[in-house]
């Protein structure tokens, strides 16, 4: 599709004074376009430029517009008499540069595209059109200049989504919509021969540390990279949540407007780091998964830990309790039968809990050593006399009375070597028994 050359350029003194409309439409033709050579309906620009009898109204008053050339032959429709209330005719001059520049960019990128396209409910109209191969609606470029709300920009992306058309939405400033939807900000060329380049709303996403960093380029190849799928608008998903510039650290929006709460939300990038974030948010999710499962799986380790010391605990307390139940001594005997038993064998003594091992009875170890930490076993105190097996062969036997020497002696298989230090005479002996018969 070819574009006329007086118009191509879109810059501020090639239009002229004054509003101006690119777009009319005539009873039997259908909507005129002057930025296509044809009109957009097969006729040409000799057909309704001064000629009598042609009757064109407005697409958005209604109102009786004209073809005009300006002084530096642009073409363009004008109204006769200008009405208050019709946007197109309102239409401020840098809007009007925008849009005329968006839809050049559409077309050459290979697409139809029209201005000022409603949709059949009326309910949307678009600053440009772009139209897929089998003529379907694909995507509204909208120039957005005026002040509009978070609120009312939602609403009509909103309406563009449910009749399945895509839509970017570009300013020139910083406004608190901007980056609420899909944005990009543009600045338009300063001299001849400059073209207009994107200055906000396309970034690209690097790893290590992952962080996104806005892209400079021309708008030509950001409308054409968004209408061939090359770039899509995107919603952070991993931790990087923000566009910050490698060389100032100046974040998007941050700023921009009097809110200090104004972030983009989303805005444009190339589908494979749309997909590289998404991964990444993928593995940063596992990770977190996997970091909350060691910690659960720490805390029952503990749990259970607390739960075997408990254990352990209540056993031993279990076997002191039965120890000093069958032995009848208490705490300040114990204390005279150990004082007593060091006296007699003059060795550094330390006495085991009451171990099943032993008959219930407290290992005695001998503590010796450069830093008494080796322990020797040296005999076995207060044994259960019912429960004497093998050790009470080779281990000395330490018991609190006389009365407890009778009872093992009736219980001897073999010879045991007994000591008897008793904590209430303060006696001290030492015995070899025999078995009885
Ligand atoms: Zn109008």
């Amino acid at each position: 599709m070819s574009v006329p050359g007086r118009i191509m350029t879109a810059e501020p003194e090639a239009v002229g004074e004054g509003p101006v409309q690119l777009t009319a439409e005539h009873a039997e033709w259908g909507r005129l376009d002057v930025t296509l050579d044809d009109l957009g309906c097969d006729r040409s620009w000799e057909e309704i430029h001064r000629v009598r009898g042609v009757e064109l109204t407005c697409p958005e008053c209604g109102g009786q517009v004209h073809a005009r050339l300006s002084k530096l032959d642009t073409r363009h429709f004008y109204h006769r008499t200008k009405p208050p209330s019709c946007s197109l005719a309102n239409e401020s001059l840098e809007h009007h540069l925008l849009k005329l520049e968006l839809v050049t960019c559409a077309r050459a990128a290979g697409f139809q595209a029209e201005l000022e396209v409603a949709a059949p409910t009326g309910e949307w109209r678009a600053d440009v059109m772009v139209f897929g191969s089998d003529g379907t609606r694909l995507m509204a470029l909208e120039a957005q200049l005026s002040p509009i709300t978070v609120e009312d920009i939602a609403a009509r992306t909103g309406l563009y989504e449910r009749d399945g058309v895509r839509v970017c939405w570009f300013g020139f400033r910083p406004r608190p919509w901007v980056g609420t939807v899909p944005t990009l900000l543009v600045q338009a060329p300063e001299d001849r021969g400059q073209v207009w380049t994107v200055t906000a709303g396309l970034a690209r996403l690097s790893t290590r540390p992952m962080s996104w960093s806005p892209v400079s380029t021309a708008l030509s190849d950001a409308v054409s990279w968004m209408l061939t799928g090359q770039i899509v608008p995107h919603k952070p998903l991993s931790s990087a949540r923000q566009v910050t510039a490698e060389d100032n650290g100046y974040e998007w929006a941050q700023g921009w407007t009097r809110s200090w709460n104004d972030v983009w939300r989303l805005w444009w990038t190339a589908s494979t780091y749309a997909a590289l974030d998404a991964e990444c948010a993928r593995e940063e999710a596992e990770a977190r998964r996997r970091q909350q499962a060691e910690e659960e799986d720490a805390a029952r380790r503990w749990a259970v830990e607390e739960e075997e010391k408990a254990r352990k605990k209540a056993v031993k307390d279990q076997a002191y309790a039965t120890f000093w139940g069958r032995t009848g001594l208490d705490q300040r005997q114990w204390k005279y039968f150990w004082a007593l038993a060091e006296l007699f064998l003059d060795r550094n003594l330390v006495f085991g809990a009451p171990d099943s091992r032993y008959g219930d009875g407290r290992p005695v170890y001998e503590r010796g050593g450069p830093d008494g930490k080796q322990w020797t076993l040296v005999g076995v105190a207060c044994p259960d006399p019912r429960r004497l097996r093998a050790w009470a062969e080779e281990l000395p036997l330490l018991v609190a009375s006389y009365r407890e020497l009778d009872t093992l002696a009736g219980r001897a298989w073999a010879p045991f070597q007994v000591y008897v230090f008793d904590p209430d005479t303060g006696e001290m002996d030492q015995e070899r028994v025999l078995p009885t018969e």
